[in-house]
Formats: structure tokens, sequence, C-alpha cells
């Protein structure tokens, strides 16, 4: 039989190490713990927007991706950017800095080119997109069916026999409009075309293709694909509306090679207490080959090291380890994420929080978060120590991506919210470039990254969480 004392004392051992159930949480002592922090997340924001880091992680990321360009999964040029990395956290004074190696899909570009040959001679930009085979050396020349979804693909199913399938769907919101980019080679094929062209997934345009990963189905004959701009797959919805015979001809190169090894990057600040738990911080290190890389996803890779770099700066160590990583392959689908996870969930349980930023370092305005009720009202109280810089809104759920499966096995996640209504003009295009990032807005994520992670790295108990595995 359990005495009274006993349950009592077993119940305050559950409140203080491990992540219990929102009964044990006192709230009020809680958020007088989170106001304590205050100074000290002045004392960040200071130094990293005003003091004497202000536009370090621009200065940093600029240096960076002039260097090595776009880092592409599979290509030298990544492991070459990775090694630099090594070297530059190594350097900045981390802790446990290394590569944690990843098995990665590696798919090479090559030459291509699509020119539209009737009812008029026009050569068209486009970029082949992730993981497509090659056309024949003499290209694919054929009439073009153009559709604007996949259920006029499907009615219009009779014509579609032995024509390049051009798609002119309407952008609503990347989640839903990507469908056409990851699927549309898959569905142009089930009705017999032998190539698709894909309208950018982007929500404006200047005549710039994006490219982007896309799947094939093991029981779908794979054939060529690509995106084009969206001033081309209007055009050529236009034509074809006023009943016009489209002939383009399309030449690709493109090839998928044998998996090469890759590394996630990983560096940290070892906890004082609690060495063994972890607060996660991360974004991606490899990038589509165009452009440079600075906005997907330097920025979310480069405020990541700087949260850490700034504690590091202000000779902080917090009770528990804040581990920052750069992942690698997010683009191919979140391969490098994938095999962290396989390698530590056996660990899961001292995860405390994962954070990710992979949709720009505009102008923070706070966070994306998935976790309990309990959770979620710590979350608010650590987010308001940002009030200063407006960033202390929370949104939910947290958007997943290289975290989501930390997130759906119950730890804690959260997502870096800002300004980003002008993403989806420069991702994956040549126009991904330094020019796109702001060092001011920088500063800023950087701030509430550093606050946030330090913060729940610090305080007495790890967040609480409902499903502890
Ligand atoms: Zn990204």
């Amino acid at each position: 039989m359990v005495s009274p004392v006993v349950f009592v004392i077993s119940a305050v051992f559950c409140c203080i190490v491990l992540p219990g159930p929102a009964s044990c949480v006192d709230p009020q002592r809680i958020q007088q713990q989170i106001l304590s922090y205050q100074s000290v997340a002045d004392q960040i924001i200071q130094r990293s927007v005003y003091g004497k880091s202000q536009n370090q992680s621009y200065e940093r990321l600029a240096t960076f991706v002039d260097k090595y360009g776009s880092r592409l999964v599979g290509s030298q040029n990544l492991e070459n950017s990775i090694d630099y990395m090594l070297n530059v956290l190594k350097g900045d004074g981390l802790e446990n800095v290394h590569g944690e190696e990843v098995t990665v899909p590696h798919w090479v570009r090559g030459n291509e080119s699509a020119t539209m040959l009737q009812p008029r001679v026009h050569p068209m930009a486009i970029l082949g997109l992730g993981s497509s085979i090659a056309t024949p050396p003499e290209g694919i020349t054929a009439e073009v069916l153009v559709v604007k979804t996949f259920d006029e693909l499907r009615k219009k199913a009779g014509l579609a026999k032995g024509k390049i399938i051009v798609y002119n769907q309407d952008w609503v919101e990347y989640g839903i409009t990507v469908a056409y980019r990851e699927n549309g080679a898959v569905e142009a094929a089930k009705v017999g075309g032998l190539a698709s062209l894909i309208r950018s997934v982007a929500s404006f345009s200047i005549y710039s293709p994006h490219t982007g990963i896309q799947e094939y189905n093991d029981n779908v004959t794979k054939i060529p694909t690509a995106c084009i701009t969206v001033e081309d797959a209007e055009m050529m919805y236009r034509m074809s509306q006023r009943g016009e015979k489209i002939i383009v001809n399309l030449k690709m190169e493109a090839k998928n090679l044998p998996p090469v090894k890759s590394r996630n990057t990983v560096a940290e600040i070892k906890g004082s207490t609690y060495p063994e738990q972890v607060v996660l911080v991360s974004g991606h290190l490899d990038s589509w080959d165009v452009g440079q890389g600075a906005m997907d996803d330097g920025g979310g890779a480069f405020i990541s090291w700087q949260a850490l770099s700034l504690i590091r700066q202000l000779g902080l160590r917090p009770k528990r380890t804040m581990r920052m990583v750069m992942w690698t392959a997010e683009e191919p689908g979140h391969v490098g994420a994938i095999q962290y996870w396989q390698r530590h969930k056996s660990n899961v349980s001292n995860y405390d929080l994962v954070m990710e930023s992979d949709g720009g370092t505009f102008t923070p305005t706070g966070l994306g978060f998935t976790g309990n009720k309990a959770a979620t009202v710590i979350m608010q109280g650590v987010l308001n120590l940002l009030k200063s810089i407006n960033a202390s809104k929370m949104t939910t759920p947290a958007d997943g991506g290289d975290v989501a499966n930390f997130i759906t096995a119950g730890v804690p996640g959260a997502n870096l919210n800002n300004m980003n209504d002008k993403y989806f003009y420069f991702h994956h295009s040549n126009a991904d470039t330094m020019t796109v990032q702001d060092p001011h807005a920088m500063d800023l994520c950087s701030a509430l990254w550093a606050v946030v992670s330090y913060v729940v790295a610090d305080m007495d108990q790890m967040l609480p969480r409902d499903n502890a595995v």
C-alpha cells in the first residue's frame, strides 16, 4: 500500500523531473519564473538588435552564400559548405560540433530547354523538377493540352494521349497548389501524356520559373517534368482557349545517380544541470541549385546558429542543452531530418522543445506552436518576454516540417512566424539570393529564437506534455 507521504513525494518528483500531465504544473509559480527572465531576454535583444552582434547573422550568411552559392543535395559543393560550417561553428566556441552522416538522393539537372514551335517560335524559361528523368536526346516534340485542374485533365483524358500536358492551375496557397508540382507528372502519365509542364508554384512572377521536388509513382510510367513561368502557362492557356494548336519541344538531360553521403550539422551549448535534456533549434542548409538558397533556408539555419552564438557571447549556460541542427537534404523530402529522427527517437523523452525556421526570416511576429494546454500557456508567457520587439503572437499548430516526427511523438514544437507574404515570390527560384534578406529582420529573428530556446532550456521543469514517451 502506498502511503500518502510517498504519493506526495512522487507527485513532486513528477513535476520537477519528468514532462508530466498538466495538473502537475503550478501555473502561478511558472509565470513568476518566466517573468524572472525578462532582464536576460532584454539583454539578448539588446545585443542582437542594437549592440555588438547587430547585423552579425546577416553578415555571416552573406559570407557563406556568396562563397558557396546554391547547395544542391548530392553535390560536392554542399559537402564543402558543411565542412565550412563545422569549422566556423568550432571557431565560434560552440560545443560538440560534428556532422551526423545521412544517405541522400543525388539528382543532377543537366542542360534543359523548352521551345514553343507553334503557333509561333518562343523559347521558354523552365526549370526541371527534382527527381525528373531526362527526355530522349532530341527532346520530346508534341502538341500541348492545357488544363487548369486535375479534374479537367481527367475529363479530357481522351485528348491527352501523346501530348505534353501543361498545368495552368490557380495559385491558392502553397500547401494546396504544390500538389500540381508534386503529382503533375504522375497524373499526366496516367492519361497517356508524354511530359508535363507545370505553372510555377509562386504567388507572384516576373517571368521566374520555380523548381522543387516532384514524386513519381512506381506503378505509373515516369515522364519528364519541368516548371514553366506563370506568364507562359497563362499564355498557352489563352491560346488553347482560342482553339490554337500549340506544339512544344522539351529537352532535359536530368539524371538520377546512386545515393551519396551527406551530413546534418550539429553544434551545442551543453546544459549545466540536465545536459541530456535538449532544446533543439533548426533550419536546413541544403537548397535547390538556383539562386543562393539565402531565404530557403540560409536564413533559418543562420538564425539557429545565432541563437546559440548570442547565448555563448553573453556567457550564459542554461540548465539543459541547447542543440542547433542544420538539416541536410530537406528539399528532396526531409531526408536528413527523417534519418536524425531514426537515430535519436529512442531518446525522445529528453527532447524538451523542437524549433524550426523554414518559412523565411523576415520581420518576426512570434511562433507557431503545438503542445498541450499547459505548455501553450507557458510558451505564451515566454513569448511575452519579446513584447518590446512585437514578436509575442502565438498561432497553433506549429508548422512541423523537419521537426514533424518529434511533434507527432508528443514533443512540444515551434516554428518561426514572420511577415513572409513575399516568400513565394522568391522560393526555389534564381531570385532566392541575399538581396531578399534584411539584416535588421534577421537580428530580430535571432533575438526571438535565442530568448525562447534559452528560457525554455533554463526553466526548472521541461515543458509539460500529454503523451510522454
Ligand atoms: Zn526550405
